[in-house]
Parts: structure tokens; C-alpha cells; sequence
């Protein structure tokens, strides 16, 4: 149906309810069943309705593949039980000895996938926003650049087109993690990505209930290598996850827009607070790759870091102070969280090229009622004596402010 949709012309946010999605030919059902067999019946040798075994193919997964994959203009997706489960997929792409070329600012865990699973493959961790020093200095023996944009946590934005540029001028693949933007704010293999990757544990799912991963590809012969590996090696995700991956997707376009507009009002609370060292998000004119970003995201996400005065001590006090922020990893969810990256999400960077400030704080900014959040992190921020979430303003429905995009 990704075919059908683009004859119909649908937008995105008609594909992400519609794509996949048609009702139930047996019964109608207008949401897409939780299909449980495992297996299924063959009239006749090798003569089946499109699935033998589900491993190899469930009818829910289907869904939800075909679904991101119009999302992510791919004409392949592929969907994991865990965005690194989806990462180690990708890597077996590689042969013993072929150099991954990483960001300097990248998810923990897919710093420690590479360096300590994958230990075949040698790895470096380079500026891809310097892409003139990176082409000036480019290892021989690369065969692959993972990018992440916006990274994690500090948020920084990598030029796709220009990077992918280059790694094709050398005959390397390129990956883009797409977690932190998702579709409905970039879409990577529109700029030149080969392969794209989500932890759709994050925005994709969106509601902290689910771990899961994708992969979308518009190459058919990677398509196929990376469905060889989906199969055999076997890490795919429960029909039950693929359902609420799915439900989460529906409304992902209208969860990024109130995730945008909430971190600008956070922004505006940061920037220039007395308590707040540095703010990194990338709609702030000086962000580091603030231009690619204007360029390739159609708004700026809902993920802020900042670093606060006072050293790791301080930032510890702040992340235990909030109320509404909730002090936990992971992010992309409707509800805000807080966590400290040096001691949570990267502690396993500690020591590496991708160690991260230890007085950085990093924000998942939900989608509650912007007020609400801006008076959280104001007492977590101010030192005064906790309120309780009562003691935060509250807004009438009727009076609150529309909070539509307000993007480049
Ligand atoms: C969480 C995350 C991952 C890993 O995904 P899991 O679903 O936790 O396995 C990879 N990349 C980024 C950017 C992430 O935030």
C-alpha cells in the first residue's frame, strides 16, 4: 500500500494512520489485529498466503513495516526487537575489517555494539560536522559512516547530504540514526542516507511501553542481506510490540509538534537563566549545525541539553529536584523525563572519545502542558523548597495558548 498511498498523494499524517492499516479483509476490523500464530497452514507444499513461520514474517509486523517504511520514503522496513538489535543487524552488513566511522557524540550503547561486539571491525570516532577535515583525513579502509543528527545528548546536527556526499565518493555506506528526529521531522534517505535506524523504543512508539527497532532501506539488495540477517539471526519483535509500535505512530505528526513547542518554551526558560551554563538545542542560532538543521529538519525536536554552573554536584541536586520531570533514562515518550548523561545513558562512554560533560543535564521534553514543565524545571533550577506538582500553575484549557508549530 506505501504504492497506493503515494498515487493517492496522501501526506504524512494520512500514511502513518492509513499505510499498512487497510481493515481486516476477513472480518473488517478497522484496527489491525494482533496476529499470535506462529505458524501457518500451506495448501499444498510451499503454497501459502504470504507467511510460513514468524520468524521469518507475521502479518502485525507487516503492518508496522510497511507503514515506517512510507514514512521514512524507503521502500524496504524492517523492524527489530530493540533499536540495537536493529544496529546489530546493520553491522553484519559488514565484512571483518571494514572501518565504521562514528560521530563523536553517540548513543552509548551503539558506541559499545561497535567497540566491544563487533570487534572485528575497527572503529574511529570523527567530527562529521567538520566534513572538509573529514574528507582532508578520510581512513582508507571505511566502509561505513554511522550518524547520528541531532546526537545524543549534545544535540549536535550533522550536514546528511554533505556527509553522504563524501562517504559515496569513497564507496562507504552511510546509516543515519533517525531516533531523536524521526520521520515527521527529516527523512534521511531523502538527503542521501543509505540506511536508516530508529530505536523505536522512543518517539516512534512514544508512550515508554514498548522496546523495539527498525530499519528502513530503499535498496533492494541491502533490503534483502539485511532480511537474510532479520531471519537468521532472529531478533524480531513480538506481534504485541509491533501493535503498539503501530498505535504509536498514528500519532506521531501530531506528538512532534507539541514535543517542538514544549522544548522552545523550556528554551526560552534556559537560555539566560543565572543557574544555566550552557543550553544546546538546535533552533539557538549558535548551536553547532544549526544551518543543517534549518536545512534538512522541518522543526527542531523535543530533546534540550544543557550544562548548568557548579559542576556534576549541581546537576545531580537539579535532576533529583523536578517534579514533573521524571529522573530516568530513555526519552521520546509523552511524558518529560530528566536524566544525567554521565552517570546514566553514557556511563559507558566514561573515559572514550564520546565521554560527555559531567555537568550536562538532558531533557526529554513530553507533551504536557508547557506551563507546567517550565515551572518544574523553575523550582528545580531556583533551589527553593520543592512545591509538589499542586504548587505548579495550572491553565484552564479554555485559556491556554494554541501550541502549533512555530518552525522555521
Ligand atoms: C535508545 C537509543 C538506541 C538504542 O535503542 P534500544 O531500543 O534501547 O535498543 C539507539 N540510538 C539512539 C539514538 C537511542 O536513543
Amino acid at each position: 500500500m506505501g504504492e497506493r498511498a503515494a498515487q493517492l498523494g496522501w501526506a504524512f499524517e494520512t500514511q502513518a494512520i492509513h499505510v499498512g492499516q487497510e481493515a481486516d479483509p476477513a472480518t473488517g476490523a478497522v484496527v489491525t489485529p494482533i496476529s499470535l500464530s506462529t505458524t501457518f497452514r500451506q495448501h499444498a507444499v510451499g503454497q501459502h498466503q504470504g507467511y510460513e513461520y514468524s520468524r521469518s514474517g507475521n502479518p502485525t509486523r507487516t503492518a508496522l513495516e510497511t507503514c515506517v517504511a512510507a514514512l521514512e520514503r524507503a521502500g524496504h522496513g524492517l523492524s527489530f526487537a530493540s533499536g540495537l538489535a536493529a544496529e546489530d543487524n546493520i553491522l553484519r552488513l559488514l565484512a571483518p575489517g571494514g572501518r565504521v566511522l562514528l560521530g563523536n557524540d553517540a548513543y552509548g550503547g551503539t558506541f559499545r555494539l561497535i567497540s566491544r561486539v563487533h570487534t572485528a571491525l575497527p572503529w574511529s570516532a570523527v567530527d562529521l560536522l567538520d566534513v572538509d577535515a573529514l574528507a582532508a583525513d578520510w581512513p582508507a579502509d571505511t566502509a561505513m559512516v554511522w550518524l547520528e543528527t541531532p546526537t545524543n545528548p549534545l544535540l549536535r546536527c550533522v550536514d546528511i547530504e554533505a556527509v553522504a556526499a563524501l562517504a559515496h565518493r569513497h564507496g562507504a555506506l552511510v546509516v543515519v540514526d533517525n531516533t531523536f528526529a524521526t520521520p515527521a521531522l527529516q527523512q534521511p534517505l531523502t538527503l542521501g542516507a543509505d540506511v536508516v535506524v530508529h530505536s523505536a523504543t522512543k518517539y516512534l512508539g512514544g508512550h515508554s511501553d514498548v522496546v523495539g527497532g527498525f530499519v528502513a532501506v530503499d535498496d533492494d539488495s541491502l533490503a534483502e542481506r539485511l532480511r537474510f540477517t532479520q531471519n537468521a539471526a532472529g531478533a524480531v519483535p513480538a506481534p504485541f510490540d509491533c501493535y503498539l509500535t503501530l498505535r504509536g505512530v498514528k500519532t506521531l505528526a501530531l506528538r512532534m509538534e507539541r514535543h517542538c513547542s514544549n522544548a522552545r518554551a523550556v528554551v526560552d526558560l534556559l537560555v539566560g537563566h543565572p543557574s544555566v551554563e550552557r543550553v544546546y538545542y538546535p533552533q539557538l542560532p549558535d548551536h553547532p549545525g544549526h544551518a543543517a538543521a534549518a536545512k534538512q529538519m522541518n522543526d527542531f525536536g523535543g530533546m534540550v541539553s544543557f550544562t548548568v554552573r557548579g559542576g556534576a554536584a549541581r546537576a545531580m541536586d537539579i535532576v533529583a529536584r523536578t517534579e514533573l520531570f521524571t529522573l530516568a533514562e530513555s526519552l521520546g515518550a509523552v511524558e518529560s523525563l530528566i536524566e544525567h548523561p554521565a552517570r546514566m545513558t553514557h556511563a559507558s562512554a566514561a573515559g572514550s572519545p564520546l565521554e560527555v560533560p559531567d555537568n550536562l543535564i538532558r531533557l526529554s521534553v513530553g507533551i504536557e502542558h508547557p506551563d507546567d514543565l517550565v515551572a518544574d524545571l523553575e523550582q528545580a533550577l531556583g533551589g527553593s523548597v520543592r512545591t509538589g506538582r499542586s504548587g505548579c500553575r495550572r491553565v484552564a484549557a479554555a485559556e491556554r495558548p494554541p501550541t502549533g508549530r512555530s518552525g522555521p
